[in-house]
């Protein structure tokens, strides 16, 4: 298949600009290594010429007629979804994952955008009885201008969930894609711009990360941070945003515990979890990465999940079949092999994988992992590559114990046939996220997000506005 690569251009109060420097970054194929793109860097006259639009938008955004603002945004999904193949191409090209993966991405997060454009109808405040020469009302607005920043192993999912979100709840926005997958973006972009979101109102900026956070979240016109990415940097956007008295929605990483019973079918549970760890080759935030046996079903469960994991067909994800491309850029590949060494000279033993692909690309073997020392690198930090580490226990107290033990707390997943065991599960597994017998993807009906340092504030579901309404009670003296 042969598939051509778009012009990246930013998008300020309405115009697809290059912006007023002359900065620029690849955009690099993850299947060749060689570069397909190129990405121009916003200045600081870029910048404030984006938040400008956004101040300017936000009024005219939030006063338009929430059905018109539903309706624009739906026509937005609508043309996404026609788009989805074109799209889901030019995320294979930058990012690497299978064109089913990418092009069925392009289509749910559609989804996304109509299920928050239909939350923004129901964002309903109350009246409060009091007595008759009072009318005591609370309403739920938008915050402001909103200034967003999403990482790159979901170069839809992640942009659509900022950008339905603020646009639903009547926010202008700033978003700040991924250097590396900039492609996805600007085609989301581009869907609502055509579907007549006012100039202003989505602005599109790319640069020199530190530097557009920084000045973003200094800016008193942003009144919300928004960002998916790594806990270190989570924190670093967060204490920025604190200095300035800004709230933030911080969906960060996580090491997902699963912990397959004792009464689970192992053959079972081994099949779903190859499907959840090889997806996106493992660079998910809710990716099953450490899996917690019991020590019954434990040499069947290592078995099979080996099996699966051989089976997984990894190669160019444009090709027809392929299930697993390669990882998304050069520091994922260095990073997994450092902690799949890490564990093996700690003692686990390799039962398949642990080594790069070829020469050319970032393909990594599906991996796994067993008798794994608590103490390894990879059983405490998040892999985000396609490595199973596999550990046993006997008494399920060591298993919750182990679950528990680290300061993530994003998704948990849990194998049992019991159904008080499952609601144990739910009550003590600490994660915002749990799937039992299944190790599927989030969904738009439902909210997403973490606990301890994996974050806060929910996306998606009845939750999905929240963060960017704000609550203000009206008092109002009748006579
Ligand atoms: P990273 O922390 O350098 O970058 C993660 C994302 O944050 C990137 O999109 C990057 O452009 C952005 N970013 C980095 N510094 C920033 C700054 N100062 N201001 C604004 N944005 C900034 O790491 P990486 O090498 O891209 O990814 C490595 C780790 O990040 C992974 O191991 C994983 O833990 C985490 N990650 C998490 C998610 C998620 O969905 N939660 C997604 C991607 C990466």
């Amino acid at each position: 298949m042969s598939v051509s690569y778009p012009e990246i251009r930013l998008l300020i109060d309405g115009e697809w600009t290059k912006g007023s420097g002359t900065e620029s970054s690849p955009v690099v194929n993850p299947v060749t290594g060689e570069t397909i793109g190129t990405v121009p860097h916003a200045t600081i006259a870029d910048l404030d010429a984006a938040l400008a639009a956004a101040e300017r938008a936000f009024p005219v955004w939030r006063d338009t007629p929430v059905a018109e603002r539903a309706r624009i945004l739906r026509t937005a999904a609508r043309l996404l979804r026609e788009r989805a193949p074109r799209v889901g191409e030019a995320m294979t090209l930058e990012q690497g994952k299978p064109i089913k993966e990418a092009t069925g991405e392009a289509q749910r997060v559609a989804g996304t955008l109509e299920w928050d454009a239909e939350e923004s109808r129901r964002a309903y405040g109350r009246i409060i009885p009091t007595d008759p020469d009072t009318q005591l009302s609370v309403i739920r607005q938008p915050i402001g201008p909103v200034a967003a920043f999403v990482p790159w192993n979901f170069p839809a999912g992640s942009p659509m969930r900022k950008l339905a979100a603020a646009l639903s709840a009547g926010c202008s926005v700033v978003l700040k894609p991924s250097e590396e997958t900039p492609a996805t973006a600007v085609a989301i972009v581009e869907c609502l711009v055509e579907a007549g979101v006012p100039k202003g109102v989505v602005n599109l900026v790319f640069g020199n990360p530190p530097t557009i956070s920084e000045h973003l979240i200094a800016s008193p016109i942003i009144r919300l941070v928004a960002f998916t990415g790594s806990i270190p940097v989570g924190k670093q956007l967060a204490a920025m945003a604190a200095a300035q008295m800004k709230p933030t929605l911080m969906e960060l990483g996580g090491h997902a515990p699963v912990i397959i019973c004792a009464d689970a079918d192992p053959v079972k549970a081994a099949k779903a979890c190859a499907a959840g760890k090889f997806v996106n080759a493992g660079q998910v935030c809710t990716s099953p990465s450490r899996f917690i046996v019991h020590e019954s079903l434990y040499e069947r469960f290592v078995e099979a999940l080996t099996e699966a994991a051989k089976a997984v067909k990894v190669g160019n994800g444009l090709k027809d079949g392929v299930q697993m491309g390669p990882l998304a850029n050069a520091r994922r590949l260095a990073a997994v092999d450092e902690l799949v060494q890490d564990a093996v000279r700690a003692g686990a033993t390799l039962t398949t994988g642990g080594h790069r692909i070829g020469e050319t690309g970032n393909f990594y073997a599906p991996t796994v992992l067993r008798d794994v020392p608590l103490d390894a690198r990879i059983m405490k930090e998040e892999p985000f590559g396609p490595v199973a580490p596999v550990v046993a226990f006997s008494d399920i107290e060591d298993a919750f114990a182990i679950a528990n033990s680290l300061p993530y707390g994003l998704a948990a997943y849990g194998f049992t046939e019991s159904a008080a065991t499952a609601a144990d599960l739910g009550r003590r597994l600490e994660a915002g996220i749990l799937s039992i017998n299944h190790t599927g993807g989030s969904v738009s009906e439902a909210p997403s997000g973490g606990v301890k340092e994996s974050g806060h504030g929910r996306e998606g579901g009845a939750e999905a506005l929240d963060a960017y309404l704000v609550t203000k009670r009206i008092s109002h003296r009748l006579r």
